[in-house]
């Protein structure tokens, strides 16, 4: 099965007409289950120190990730938005939070959200930089992380690959891919259980057919559907809370 995206209840930085705080939209306050379980870890062990989670986005839909990318071209948006498969916002393994409530170092927060495989993309915890406020959850598109980091593939940036892999295990369209939607999602999880395939490109060459046939899996072309669901049982298997919630 795909890796579900989960509704979350999580307070966010919008307010009502009263100044009171609103919880994050429906449409945003979406993730998948290892996220959900990270977010209130956070957000409870923050407490502790009287801090607060709050959040102002989490979940980007490809139209929203679309009408952000072009609200930035068209000069509507100041902040850098990029196109539609841009980050890990889509594939429900991100959030931007409030920095200014969490009443600890953001050198803390760091040390703090490590603990739940949360980690920031800037390079130093000052909160002067751009995007100092993003994490992410990346889960088992890490060792997709890894392997471009690693050049074994070459045809994406390491974010973007993990992004487009995270994207791919919900289940949502990858605009690269084209009509091949269900070959790329098989490269993904081969990937991810340790198998070295060149490229995630969609294109099902000898590399992936012998990740495959070493998973013990028959390959058969024409039925990839069938080929995707074997590899999605054995990720299930290896990394059981991208699947379903620890904490209640
Ligand atoms: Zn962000």
């Amino acid at each position: 099965m795909k890796s579900p995206l989960l509704s979350i209840n999580i307070m966010s930085c919008y307010k009502n007409k009263l100044k009171d705080l609103l919880p994050l939209p429906s449409r945003m306050a979406k993730c998948t289950p290892d996220t959900h379980d990270a977010i209130f870890n956070i957000a409870a062990e923050l407490a502790t120190k009287g801090g607060k989670l709050i959040l102002s986005d989490l979940f980007r839909s490809y139209d929203m990730q679309l009408q952000a990318h072009n609200d930035y071209v068209s000069g509507k948006k100041k902040a850098f938005s990029p196109a539609p498969v841009g980050s890990l916002h889509e594939a429900g393994r991100a959030f931007d939070l409030d920095l200014s409530v969490i009443k600890i170092s953001l050198a803390d927060f760091w040390i703090l959200a490590a603990k739940y495989g949360v980690n920031p993309i800037i390079s130093e915890p000052k909160t002067s930089i751009s995007e100092a406020w993003h994490f992410d959850c990346r889960g088992s598109h890490q060792i997709v992380y890894k392997y471009y980091a690693d050049k074994k593939g070459t045809n994406f940036v390491p974010y973007k690959a993990a992004a487009v892999s995270g994207v791919l295990a919900i289940g949502l369209h990858v605009d690269d891919f084209g009509s091949n939607q269900t070959q790329a999602a098989i490269q993904s999880c081969v990937i991810r259980l340790g198998k070295e395939i060149g490229n995630l490109d969609g294109q099902i060459g000898r590399k992936t057919q012998k990740g495959l046939e070493e998973l013990g899996i028959t390959f058969n072309l024409n039925n990839a559907p069938d080929m995707l669901l074997q590899v999605e049982n054995m990720i299930q298997e290896k990394f059981p809370n991208e699947f379903t919630l620890s904490a209640p």
